[in-house]
């Protein structure tokens, strides 16, 4: 597997009057060329903490206070994004990473049509391009998400909530980025048509090669369309590994535990007995793992020591962050 976007040692800090607090940890991830990488966990777990992070969109209070981040671009050349100039950070966005956010569905302009949002994204990044070559580009857009370009024409508003958010997709596609990252974009769709958003993103990886960092609490869709998952807890990952294999035998009680909390969508059903308790607050992070207050199977290390995440003694490809796994 060649590396596109490669995240070691990432810490971020949030500023409050009580002094600084930990929102990120010791991040070390890695996205592979044409992978979809799903990122799991609770809210307040530091999902969308590390996308703005890597796409250098954090703002005050947060701060990033160490580690690097490197994309990978085709044929070699790495690019050190924390250190990019506003300028060539622009230029980064959209043409080699671009990000649908949380909501996203809802940041579409409501006084311009579809037409006038997609073709401006190429004006500014396309000059090149003529007036009709837009409009054949923003139409050959929309057909990839699944739209017929006859809606071209139409506001937001003459969009049901899925079609915005496929031309969000088809947005963040325009520019043809290697790495498209999705913080939570179907959250406020119903299931049915978030698996159908999802399937679609999936079949455009394959014709389009692009690679997908893809965040969600629901773990179900992340088993069902990524090939990696990381999971996060109290600003860390706590588990990373092949979605089948989280899926068959997760080895942080933390995934489990997830894996417990939403319906499969495929196979076996589990039994729905969720998590007791919720996710800690970064002020008051316990000590230790700091899952420790939640876990049935927490034991004598777990409170005093943070647990590294390794590989386990009987599966080198995976990683895990807890004692019973030392
Ligand atoms: Fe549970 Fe301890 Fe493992 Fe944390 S380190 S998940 S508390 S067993
Ligand atoms: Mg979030």
């Amino acid at each position: 597997a060649e590396p596109v976007l490669t995240i070691s040692g990432l810490n971020v800090d949030y500023g409050t009057d009580a002094g600084a607090v930990h929102a990120l940890r010791d991040i070390d991830l890695t996205l592979n060329r044409g992978e979809v990488l799903g990122l799991a966990g609770e809210s307040g777990s530091g999902k969308s903490t590390l996308a703005y992070a890597v796409t250098r969109l954090l703002s005050p209070p947060g701060v990033i206070t160490g580690g690097e981040v490197h994309y990978h671009r085709p044929g070699g050349d790495r690019v050190d994004i924390l250190s990019l100039a506003p300028r060539e950070l622009r230029a980064f966005r959209w043409q080699e990473l671009s990000i649908v956010f949380q909501g996203a569905m809802n940041s579409l302009n409501p006084v311009h049509t579809v037409h006038s949002q997609l073709t401006d994204v190429l004006a500014a990044h396309r000059p090149e391009l003529k007036k009709r070559q837009r409009t054949d580009r923003a139409k050959e857009l929309l057909e990839l998400v699944g739209i017929s370009a006859d809606r071209l024409a139409a506001y937001p508003h003459q969009l049901s909530g899925g079609m915005r958010q496929r031309v969000m997709i088809a947005m963040a596609l325009a520019l043809e980025p290697e790495i498209v990252i999705m913080d939570e974009p179907t959250t406020a769709l119903d299931v049915v048509m978030q698996r159908q958003i999802l399937r679609r993103l999936v079949q455009l990886r394959e014709q389009l090669n692009f690679s997908v960092v893809f965040i969600t609490h629901d773990i179900s869709l992340l088993i069902e369309f990524s090939d990696r998952i990381a999971i996060m807890y109290g600003g860390r990952i706590v588990e990373q590994a092949g979605a089948a294999e989280i899926y068959r035998d997760p080895r942080h009680p933390y995934s489990d535990g997830l894996l417990h909390s939403f319906p499969a969508l495929h196979g076996p059903r589990r039994e729905l007995t969720g998590i007791p308790g919720s996710p800690p607050h970064l002020s008051a992070m316990p000590t230790g793992c700091a899952f420790h207050p939640r876990c049935g199977k927490a034991f004598a290390p777990c409170a005093g020591r943070i647990p590294p995440l390794a590989p386990p003694a009987d599966s080198p490809g995976r990683t895990v962050a807890c004692h019973l796994h030392a």
